[in-house]
């Protein structure tokens, strides 16, 4: 397992399981430190700054900060906590990084990551197929701030080569995609990437490290909205960027300056919660597997995206990057808004609600939930109709689950 040994601003002791354990074993032990009063359960340290001794005290401190030193203690809350850098310690494990910054939600990790990296007058590349509000940061704030961005079809590799400018400093992408779970070949964008000397940023939100951990194929940063598989209860709000010890430090400058930090409270939800993370996605990859399966195999059902699917344009990549495929799926069905309203309706199991990745399953008809304010022609210019569903399925018993789409689609039929 990597070890946290980056020039972060607070050092804790931790220990190692030996001798390379597994992701489920890295989620609860990864990183661990000796906590005070031997807690097994790491403490929530709730304060907002830390006391100095006296002014010497005091001195040795801001030193050892300037010299970019951990000197195991912190200054003021925005610039670190306990808890919270337990919980970085542990993500940077999971993603065998450098290092790992907690912030408070995905998209604060990723509008931080951007500004603090991309100076006016630089350039990024987006695939097509994201996270509407990354691409929205993208082409609406970053443009504002004079910082260009080209959008390329997600698995267009000559297109992406040809968006690359003398001034292109980041490609930014997603895998899987959402909602049509793309998987770009790595090997591919990574190659691209280094050529023409720029960095890969990589959301993998959808993947987790039990299915994929970019950095061990050479990208640059890998980015997690941590709300969704990470924290995995629909319970909090986190992100969490991922990479070499030296960048994270310089991201971790930008954070104490705009300050979107995580809390100590939500740290430790976002640890316990990482603690079962190996079993959850165990059983959402497999449900994921056999819902895809029987909705493609349905005849009220139009196409189905997921990665395990052979008819899945990306299948061949996600065979051979992922070892797992995860528990959302995105699907058209036969009929219009209406109908596929109704489908929805008529579910009992999973919850009408936007997000993905948590205990229970939930459901959403992007064209009434996250695109509802486009007009259906820019929806449809977006690839988003009105038929499309997507389900994240939670850790629900699969038969139970498949047994909620055949009752639902029986009401439509
Ligand atoms: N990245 C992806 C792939 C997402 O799906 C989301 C949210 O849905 C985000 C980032 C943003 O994360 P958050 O909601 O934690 O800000």
């Amino acid at each position: 397992m990597t070890s946290n040994n980056g020039k972060s601003t607070l050092k804790i002791k931790t220990r190692q399981p030996a001798p390379s354990p597994g992701t489920s074993t890295v989620s609860v032990h990864g990183n661990r430190a000796e906590n005070p009063y031997h807690a097994v359960a790491e403490p929530i340290v709730q304060t907002a700054t830390y006391t100095f001794k006296d002014t010497a005290d005091l001195s040795e401190f801001m030193e050892a900060r300037l010299w970019g030193q951990e000197n195991g203690r912190q200054e003021y809350g925005r610039y670190g906590n306990p808890t919270v850098r337990a919980a970085e310690q542990r993500l940077a494990a999971l993603e065998g990084a450098g290092d790992a910054i907690l912030f408070s939600s995905g998209m604060a990790a990723i509008t931080t990551t951007l500004l603090a990296m991309l100076p006016t007058g630089t350039h990024i590349v987006i695939t097509d197929d994201c996270y509407r509000r990354t691409r929205e940061f993208c082409l609406t704030f970053l443009k504002r701030l004079g910082i260009g961005c080209t959008v390329v079809p997600a698995g267009d590799y000559d297109a992406l080569e040809d968006a690359i400018q003398a001034n292109t400093r980041i490609l930014v992408s997603e895998l899987p995609t959402n909602p049509y779970l793309r998987v770009l070949d790595i090997d591919r964008l990574v190659e691209i990437a280094k050529t023409k000397r720029v960095k890969t940023f990589i959301d993998a939100t959808f993947a987790t490290p039990l299915n994929l951990k970019p950095l061990d194929w050479g990208v640059d940063l890998v980015v997690h909205s941590a709300t969704k598989y990470l924290a995995g209860h629909n319970d909090l709000l986190a992100g969490v960027v991922a990479g070499e010890a030296g960048l994270i430090a310089s991201l971790r400058n930008a954070l104490g300056v705009f300050g979107a930090v995580s809390d100590p409270q939500n740290a430790a939800l976002l640890l316990r919660g990482l603690k079962t993370l190996g079993l959850r996605i165990a059983q959402q990859n497999q449900s994921g597997q056999a819902v895809a399966e029987y909705l493609e195999s349905h005849p009220l059902i139009e196409r189905v995206w997921y990665p395990g699917l052979a008819s899945h344009p990306d299948h061949q990549h996600a065979v051979r990057q992922l070892t797992g495929f995860g528990g959302v799926i995105s699907f058209t069905v036969k009929g219009d808004l209406t109908t596929t309203s109704r489908f929805i309706d008529a579910l009992q199991i999973p919850l009408i609600a936007a997000s993905l990745g948590g205990t229970e399953s939930l459901v959403e008809q992007p064209a009434l939930m996250s695109y509802y304010e486009l007009s259906t022609e820019e929806r449809l210019a977006v690839g988003i109709p009105n038929n499309l569903v997507r389900l994240s399925l939670g850790i629900e018993d699969t038969a139970d689950l498949i047994a909620d789409l055949q009752q639902a689609l029986d009401a439509i039929a």
